[in-house]
């Protein structure tokens, strides 16, 4: 099995190196990411300049590895593209949570959407970071039995895996999509001129069945996503009210 890595935190982030160790257990492995971090770009591509890669073996003993000036999703179709036959794109692991709402901004999921739109399973995994560095080593075990759970089988698929710090168990969930924690604070900067921040606010518990709250609950969360974003119940209500 071909296995791409690919985050969104840059190569040089552990949590890279973490998810490529445990992969080098499912087939071949590897990476092509970007040279800085690109968190929260989201899916955007570079169409504007030409990308290049560079060999970046350092942190990847044994594993081919790419650096490239570019996005999460360049990466994934610089990598496709130079390695024929990639069977699966995994994209992590992110350092904080990609839950909820929060997948829209996620870079980290936005590779392995890159992959779907290419016809190659997709899977993210993301980790929430307090005060500390996670543990690497103590999620690894779990992060090996999700890739057990989820390349099982080779149908075209996404992910979204997001580890807690402790994880007592693997959770099948949805996206929970309550509510929003973005939000714009104002500040002042040391000249005495206004600007802002967008920052993310912690959010209250959430459903049961959903991903925030699995993770709240100390288990891996794994949602399955499509790409279709068509409102189904709008369309057909739509199409039964257009006049014949
Ligand atoms: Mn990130």
């Amino acid at each position: 099995m071909r296995i791409l890595i690919t985050n969104d935190d840059g190569i040089y982030s552990p949590g890279i190196a973490a998810l490529a160790r445990v992969a080098t257990k499912f087939g071949e492995v590897r990476v092509v990411a970007p040279d800085v971090e690109q968190s929260s770009m989201g899916h955007a591509i570079t169409a504007s300049r030409p990308l290049s890669y560079k060999k970046s073996p350092i942190h990847f003993e044994g594993i081919h590895a790419f650096r490239v000036n570019g996005t999460p999703a360049d990466c994934v179709a610089l990598g496709t593209h130079l390695w024929a036959k990639t069977d699966v794109v995994l994209s992590g692991i992110n350092m904080g949570p990609n839950l909820g709402n929060s997948m829209w901004h996620s870079g980290t999921l936005a590779a392995a959407k890159q992959a779907v739109l290419l016809g190659i399973k997709g899977i993210a995994f993301s980790t929430p970071v307090g005060k500390d560095e996670p543990d690497f080593e103590s999620l690894a075990s779990y992060v090996e039995k999700t890739l057990e759970l989820l390349l099982e089988n080779d149908a075209l698929a996404l992910y979204n895996v997001n580890l807690p710090m402790n994880p007592r168990g693997i959770k099948w969930t949805r996206q929970s999509v309550r509510l929003y924690d973005g939000k714009i604070v104002p500040g002042i900067d040391p000249m005495g001129r206004k600007h802002y921040w967008y920052t993310v606010t912690p959010l209250e518990p959430a459903e049961e069945g959903t991903d925030r709250w699995a993770v709240e609950h100390d288990f891996v969360s794994i949602t399955p996503l499509r790409l279709d974003l068509t409102n189904e119940k709008a369309l057909s209500a739509a199409l039964k009210s257009m006049p014949a």
